[in-house]
């Protein structure tokens, strides 16, 4: 019969991986608080249902892509919540940029009444969650990932197994350390550059074909800075908040890093600059203002 799987959370990631899971057949219910994230999702083909209750009715296996770890806590725990409304072994893929303590202690209380928890964060953007090429960065009981792997398998292109509950989602974080540092960095040296007197785009031509380049360099300065579009689909916002958990867990091991303390500390104060909503690829307007773009 039909594979069926839940999405909660259906924004801009939530409903790229509506597209790609109904594109392979799979039969999709979604719910989410917002209007216009239901409504697109419906006009795709997914079931939209009014609660968590009346989706846990209809599945055992559950995707959320939620903001934060707060979301994902609310969802799992709340009072009409996935623990509260599951069905007997409900499998959780959480797709949500999260916190791995958050994630470990949520693991735990699942598996207490019989369901499992993965972590499997992801890295490709909107376009990754439509196009079914994300990279997904798992942790949990390689059981559990079996189970949840003709899902992954649909939407991504590389999934990797980091270990038990939580290393995925440490894992992203820093990723998406590196990813924030790229932006910082590669938008000093395109600035540089044009201040040097070379052509940024010429210049990034070079770079991507040596030694200094990233996907920053390859992907977003072309598609989403240079051109000033800056509707990559990751908010500022989002990023902040992965940023803030990443100089955390650099704490919790006790490690110096300066670099990354610089970076945390200019996307921090973006707050004065850009708002909430604005794309993420604009942090570059804080580098070397004038003298990018
Ligand atoms: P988004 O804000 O567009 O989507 C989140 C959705 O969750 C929203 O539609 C919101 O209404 C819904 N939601 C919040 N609380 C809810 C609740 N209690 N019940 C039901 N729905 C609820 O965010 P996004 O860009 O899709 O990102 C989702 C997650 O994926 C985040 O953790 C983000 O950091 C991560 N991520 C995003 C990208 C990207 O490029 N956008 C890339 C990789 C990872």
């Amino acid at each position: 019969s039909q594979q069926t799987i839940g999405v909660i959370g259906l924004g801009n990631m939530g409903n790229g991986m509506c597209q790609t899971l109904l594109r392979n057949g799979f039969k999709v219910y979604g719910t989410d608080l917002g209007v216009a994230q239901q409504a697109s999702a419906r006009a795709l083909g997914v079931a939209v249902v009014e609660s968590i209750a009346a989706l846990c009715e209809q599945v055992d296996v559950i995707l959320l892509s939620l903001p934060a770890a707060k979301q994902v806590q609310e969802v799992l725990l709340g009072e009409q919540g996935v623990l509260n409304c599951a069905q007997a072994h409900t499998l959780v893929i959480d797709t949500s940029t999260s916190e791995p303590d958050v994630t470990r202690s949520l693991a735990k209380s699942l598996a207490e009444r019989g369901l499992a928890l993965l972590d499997a964060p992801v890295s490709g953007g909107p376009a990754g969650a439509a196009g079914g090429t994300m990279v997904m960065l798992v942790g949990g009981v390689e059981a559990d990932l079996v189970r949840a792997q003709p899902f992954l398998d649909a939407l991504s292109s590389k999934v990797v197994h980091l270990g038990p509950s939580g290393n995925g989602h440490a894992a992203k974080l820093i990723n998406n350390l590196l990813c924030a540092a790229h932006l910082v960095s590669t938008a000093e040296a395109v600035a540089l550059g044009r201040k040097a007197g070379l052509d940024p785009a010429a210049l990034l031509d070079g770079l991507n074909a040596g030694s200094g380049r990233s996907a920053i360099s390859e992907v977003n300065f072309p598609r989403w800075i240079l051109n000033e579009g800056f509707d990559s689909g990751f908010t500022m916002q989002l990023m902040r908040k992965d940023l803030r958990l990443a100089l955390e867990l650099i704490e919790q091991t006790g490690l110096e890093l300066p670099l990354a303390q610089l970076v945390g500390a200019q996307w921090a104060a973006s707050e004065a600059t850009l708002a909430d909503q604005d794309d993420f690829n604009c942090i570059v307007k804080t580098v070397a203002p004038g003298d990018l773009l």
